[in-house]
């Protein structure tokens, strides 16, 4: 490789057409499902103010501190690219006043997040998220609705191997006792918490339940549950989530620790967690955040949602699945030029293949036939029209199947028809 070559950015991918298997089957299932438990697409901006951020996602979260994309954006303004994408449909939602129209609406988003995390496996600086949003209500079969529909999109796209973890992490109300608690708690053992949490004691406690270094993780088992503390309204919503998550055969387990990174969640939170993925086995996260449109300018609705993480869910897939079959589509037909003067008719014969449906393609590199007909069988071309100086004086084209080696010649008007024929046979056999 040349030495000035650019490279790309650390932390991002490349992804070819034959890699795509996994990640069609994902969205295309994520796509269907969504809709059909009713929320309709939003697409917002790559790239947001980045005060949505510091006052939606929240000043002490690591996401805000340290993994931000920040341009400045001249006059004192700057701007992010987005990091998550729960701020922005709540921005998008305040700023088009639906609030005002029809307060209930259901939203999911498919799209890329950047953070400036340490690159790792299945976890990139340009990754990509599916989530949905669902805002003006607070009922909790909503908190259940999202979870059975999380777990139904993992099921659907071949994964068996995953659990849904479950906590409620209380209100303004309630948590500030429980946060009191295990501030005091851990006030008395400070010199065994890692040097992050001991910043985190002073800017957002609760982020020490989820630290993953063991002596933190010793300390927090001795915790009290969250749930214990929990106030009367926000008790009664985790019952009712739980047994609405029941009512729909979803399995679930509960864990007291489980907090999530994020400042505006409240009451229901919740992760799911695949086998195959080691330390960082979260595909998907989520939870209620009804504190985050007043937090934004909005009246106080409650909202909640999840994102599933794809690279995570992909990298889910190939440790279930196996690595994705080649999903390269080639060619259906490939037209097969024997000399330079063909190349002209092959180029309008492949233009009416395709107008005609067919996926259909020539060679652009001069090969020689022998090359081009190789090159066809390497892509799985299923027949080759055959352009040589004989069909070209007689207006003919010769078809070959390329599954049997059987050819015969038509004329070069009702090649296509023919050829569009026997694909279409083969297409309601329930043929490749
Ligand atoms: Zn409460
Ligand atoms: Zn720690």
């Amino acid at each position: 490789m040349a030495q000035d070559q650019i490279k790309s950015v650390q932390g991002t991918e490349d992804l070819f057409p034959d890699q795509w298997a996994h990640w069609r089957t994902l969205y295309a299932t994520a796509r269907r499902l969504f809709e059909r438990y009713g929320y309709g697409e939003i697409r917002t901006p790559v790239f947001e103010d980045t005060r949505l951020f510091v006052k939606g996602t929240g000043e002490t979260t690591d996401i805000v501190r340290k993994q931000m994309y920040s341009i400045p954006a001249g006059e004192g303004e700057s701007i992010t690219l987005c990091p998550e994408g729960t701020p922005s449909v709540v921005r998008a939602y305040l700023q088009a006043n639906l609030h005002k129209q029809e307060p209930f609406q259901k939203f999911y988003y498919i799209g890329p997040m950047f953070r400036r995390e340490r690159p790792q496996r299945g976890r990139l600086r340009q990754f990509h998220q599916l989530g949905v949003e669902a805002v003006g209500s607070g009922s909790p079969l909503l908190d259940a609705e999202t979870i059975v529909l999380a777990v139904e999109v993992f099921r659907q796209v071949g994964l068996t191997d995953f659990g849904v973890v479950l906590n409620s992490i209380g209100c303004p109300e309630c948590r500030p006792r429980y946060r009191d608690e295990v501030c005091r708690l851990l006030s008395d053992k400070r010199d065994e918490l890692c040097e992050d949490c001991k910043d985190r004691l002073q800017r957002n406690v609760l982020r020490v339940l989820d630290c993953k270094e063991e002596g933190c993780r010793r300390l927090v088992a001795e915790l009290p549950a969250v749930v214990e503390y929990l106030c009367d309204a926000c008790a009664e919503h985790y019952e009712a989530v739980k047994a609405a998550l029941g009512r729909a055969g979803v399995e679930f387990t509960e864990d007291p620790g489980l907090v999530r990174g994020l400042d505006y969640y409240v009451r229901t939170v919740y992760e799911i967690k695949h086998g195959g993925l080691g330390a960082r086995d979260a595909i998907c996260g989520g939870g209620r955040y009804d504190g985050l449109m007043e937090l934004l300018g909005g009246p106080p609705l409650p909202c909640l949602g999840f994102a599933i993480g794809a690279e995570a869910t992909i990298l889910a897939m190939e440790s279930e699945l196996g690595s994705p079959a080649d999903s390269a589509v080639g060619p259906a037909v490939y037209v097969v030029c024997f000399d330079e003067a063909a190349r002209a008719d092959a180029f309008e014969l492949v233009q009416a293949l395709r107008c005609a449906e067919v996926r259909a393609d020539m060679d652009f590199e001069g090969r020689s036939a022998k090359s081009q007909m190789r090159m066809a069988n390497k892509r799985g071309v299923r027949f080759c029209f055959l352009l040589g100086p004989d069909e070209l004086q007689r207006r003919e084209v010769t078809i070959k199947d390329m599954a049997d080696g059987r050819q015969w010649s038509v004329p070069r008007d009702g090649a296509v028809q023919e050829v569009g024929r026997l694909l279409g046979a083969e297409e309601a056999e329930g043929a490749p």
